[in-house]
């Protein structure tokens, strides 16, 4: 258990009472805890476990990379309680998109000036609860919002969201949210007019990004805004670059190819002396590498076709698409799992437990013959699943053990960012990827 308390390198102290975290201690390993909570869980009920240590390790690899930048952790990506400890205790700010999720954040001690509503399309009860919170900083793309906002919160902090090229990423979100370009003088205007201070600039770049010159492009584009608000009188002072940075190791554009065009890019368009703030809004990059999955075979079928020389395996897991696994359908940007073991393997049907032909996990897996009361392990589940599953059917979702090692522990309570760095960069705490 941890909770907690004001000492550490942000003012915030991760300690082991409290609250639901295992320390790993005495060379425990994660495989370790995952191997006793199988045989511990009697009635097969799946259960994910949250690796913070992963967390830590990118909190770094972000600080060494993109110095510049400060993330705000957007808080629809995984709202467990670990986990938004855990950034909290980094010193992280929160990317709220709701007053569920401001309310959250808040529960946890963070102050409201560590919080964006980073949400354009708002309730108006949302902007009221905001204003009487002090969570100035929101995001705007349209006159409507504009007329809402200097009703419930005349003294908000407004930042424009633009629409970028998106069209490289997994999930497109400018096609839902920000201001085209040929917009923006209007959209000043109506703000000026209604007496909003407008202090910077947004935009996301989509989720699961595969091309770096996205960033450039749309930081490029962000400075024309920042020049036309300038002019008109405004003070812009913020600059949010947004999320989408996958979360794994595997995946095709790596964290350090972004940073390197993000920075050369900032001090093209935003040098340090033009004195404004950037910071971000990461969800998967914090958390989809730091979840593993543990889900039982309840139930199998063998298929025997007369045309087809092999058998079919069908699996019934106890968790599916509308648990744990909702990322399969909700989050475009996910990528598959994989298998792990080597014997003779069969076309395989994996299904999740609700009565719903829609709950299939895949069909494209080549397994080796399971047999039910078998678990698998699905790694890379911490973004948009645990935030999306439901109980349809009466499956209750998957408990969720969060697990940090004791050395990262202590490393996380050093008094200063710079001490954490130097005790972790070594290579005595490399990132695990895989099994
Ligand atoms: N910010 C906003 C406004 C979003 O809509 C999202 C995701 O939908 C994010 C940040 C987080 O994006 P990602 O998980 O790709 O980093």
């Amino acid at each position: 258990a941890a909770a907690v308390t004001t000492n550490g390198s942000h003012g915030y102290v991760l300690s082991p009472e409290n609250c639901d975290i295992d320390v790993l201690d005495n060379g425990r390993t994660i495989n370790d805890f995952i191997d006793i909570k199988i045989k511990e869980t009697e009635n097969e009920e799946p259960f994910l476990v949250a690796n913070l240590d992963s967390m830590f390790k990118r909190h770094l690899r972000w600080l060494n990379n993109l110095p510049r930048v400060k993330p705000f952790y957007a808080v629809k990506c995984n709202n467990t309680p670990a986990v938004m400890q855990m950034l909290r205790a980094l010193g992280t700010g929160f990317d709220c998109a709701s007053k569920g999720e401001i309310q959250l954040a808040l529960s946890l001690g963070v102050a409201p000036d560590k919080i964006i509503y980073a949400h354009t399309t708002k309730p108006r009860s949302h902007i009221k609860y905001a204003c009487s919170r002090g969570v100035n900083m929101m995001t705007f793309d349209s006159e409507d919002e504009l007329l809402k906002i200097s009703q419930g919160h005349p003294k908000a902090k407004l930042i424009l969201r633009i629409a970028v090229d998106d069209s490289k990423a997994l999930l497109r979100l400018s096609l839902k949210f920000g201001a085209q370009l040929e917009t923006v003088d209007k959209l000043l205007e109506c703000a000026g007019e209604l007496g909003l201070e407008v202090i910077g600039v947004s935009f996301h770049v989509g989720s699961g990004c595969t091309e770096c010159g996205a960033f450039k492009q749309a930081i490029a584009d962000a400075r024309q805004v920042f020049d036309i608000a300038n002019l008109m009188g405004f003070q812009m002072r913020l600059l949010d670059i947004g999320g989408g940075f996958s979360g794994r190791e595997d995946f095709q554009v790596k964290f350090e190819e972004f940073s390197e065009v993000i920075n050369s890019a900032l001090e093209k368009y935003f040098p340090a002396d033009f004195g404004v703030q950037v910071i971000a809004e990461p969800g998967r990059y914090y958390v989809e590498s730091a979840f593993t999955l543990a889900a039982n075979v309840m139930a199998r079928r063998v298929i025997t076709g007369e045309n087809s020389p092999d058998k079919v395996m069908m699996y019934y897991l106890n968790d599916g698409v509308y648990g744990s696994l909702s990322c399969l359908i909700n989050d475009a940007a996910h990528t598959a799992v994989e298998p792990y073991l080597h014997r003779k393997r069969y076309p395989s049907v994996v299904w999740g437990p609700t009565c719903d032909c829609l709950d299939k996990v895949t069909d494209s897996y080549w397994f080796p013959e399971l047999r039910v009361g078998d678990w698998l392990l699905v790694d890379h589940m911490g973004a948009y699943s645990v935030s999306i599953a439901t109980d349809f059917n009466g499956f209750e979702r998957a408990n969720i053990y969060s697990v940090i090692s004791s050395e990262i522990l202590q490393a996380l309570n050093l008094s200063n960012t710079y001490d954490i760095i130097h005790h972790v960069s070594s290579p005595e705490y490399p990132e695990r990827t895989t099994r």
